[in-house]
């Protein structure tokens, strides 16, 4: 499986085919997240439809459940509803991405389905028109899973000229970055920009402001993406928040939020009193912020520590940072700096609202 033969893809030999008429098909892959914050697809034939689909006029499916770890054998037929549609920046032409929430069979969201209550959550307080901004960090691997670019023993020359770097030696695959970039706009997604990481091999994409629940749906298609364009390069994507121990820097998953009143003029008010919330309910973020995080949140490489909390202005070693421009304006957002980048989405901005503005009714 670790051969090169064996995984590499052939784009540049699909390419011709994908001028073929479809004579009035299109191809509708169906994503959804599996019992390990992996992400599957798989794909079905739709009727052309003028205008383009929307998430309600298309069916739901399913897919069983007892081969995802999402079902038992005996009841494995698991639900994909359709939440929202993007266009497919592999198949072009009328062909979308899909993606689906998870649902069981008695009608109870799947357990890894986190975006119902998300959902719920964003439209209980969709008077605070929230803003979420997400920094994916993630580190590209060879098939053997070694990060690209590092020697085959032993370690790169210590951190310092990979962040942002330019030129051989400093950054590598930025082919496989800038293809997911173009591939992010085609399919519509807010995707704000990239950079290359301060642990060589390490990569970051920003993707935001978004409203409320947009933000864990483009965050998830945004990966789905990555790992489809990795796929074509041969390469794997980490997502773990420190894939090397050691002297170099983890991956997280950086959140910046902020409602209408913390925008405003004056907004420093809002923000400070959304801090003292999330000091209060630390641990509780904690949880859901990314498992294998402690690894990452030493306090060290430009993180906070795990076991308490902090902010401060302009201060990357803090469990939540007010950008100095914020600070110096009196309004804007807050950079929240514990997520790990393997978190959900859906959970950090779900139990952000939820800190800020009160849980769901029971
Ligand atoms: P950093 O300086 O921490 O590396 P980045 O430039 O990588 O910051 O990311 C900043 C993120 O903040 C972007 O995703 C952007 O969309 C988001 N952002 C900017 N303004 C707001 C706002 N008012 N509310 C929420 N998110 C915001
Ligand atoms: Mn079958
Ligand atoms: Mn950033
Ligand atoms: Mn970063
Ligand atoms: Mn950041």
């Amino acid at each position: 499986m670790a051969s090169k033969e064996y995984s590499l893809s052939n784009a540049a030999n699909l390419r011709p085919f994908l001028e073929l008429d479809q004579k009035g098909a299109i191809m509708a892959e169906y994503v959804w997240i599996d019992g390990e914050l992996g992400i599957r697809s798989k794909t079905r034939t739709l009727p052309y439809k003028e205008g383009g689909y929307t998430p309600d006029d298309l069916p739901t499916w399913n897919f069983d459940g007892s081969s995802t770890g999402q079902a038992p054998n005996e009841d494995s037929d698991v639900y994909l509803k359709p939440v929202a549609v993007f266009p497919d920046p592999f198949m072009l032409g009328d062909n979308i991405l899909i993606l689906t929430e998870c649902w069981n069979n008695n009608g109870m969201p799947n357990k890894y389905n986190h975006r119902d209550e998300c959902r719920k959550l964003m439209e209980l307080h969709a008077a605070q028109k929230p803003w979420f901004g997400l920094e994916q960090e993630y580190t590209l691997l060879d098939l053997t899973e070694r990060p690209y670019g590092w020697p085959t023993n032993g370690y790169p020359a210590p951190q310092g000229p990979y962040y942002c770097g330019v030129g051989a030696g400093k950054v590598v695959q930025r082919d496989i970055v800038l293809a997911h970039y173009k591939a992010c706009m085609y399919a519509g997604i807010k995707i704000s920009g990239i950079n290359a990481e301060v642990m060589p091999a390490q990569w970051e994409f920003q993707v935001g402001p978004c409203d409320g629940i947009e933000m864990g749906d483009h965050l998830w298609m945004a990966r789905y993406l990555l790992h489809r364009i990795a796929e074509v390069f041969g390469a794997k994507v980490s997502f773990a928040p420190k894939p090397i121990p050691g002297d170099w820097n983890g991956a997280g998953l950086h959140s910046n939020f902020s409602t209408e009143d913390m925008r405003k003029e004056g907004g420093m008010k809002y923000i400070e009193e959304a801090i003292h919330k999330l000091e209060a309910r630390h641990k509780e973020h904690i949880a859901v912020y990314g498992e294998g995080n402690d690894a990452r949140l030493t306090g060290r490489h430009e993180t906070g520590s795990i076991d308490q909390f902090s902010y401060g202005v302009a201060n990357r070693a803090a469990s939540i940072r007010i950008p100095r421009e914020v600070a110096a304006k009196g309004c804007g957002y807050i950079e929240d700096r514990r997520p790990a980048s393997n978190a959900d989405p859906y959970l950090i901005t779900g139990i952000i609202m939820e800190t800020c503005f009160g849980a769901l009714p029971e």
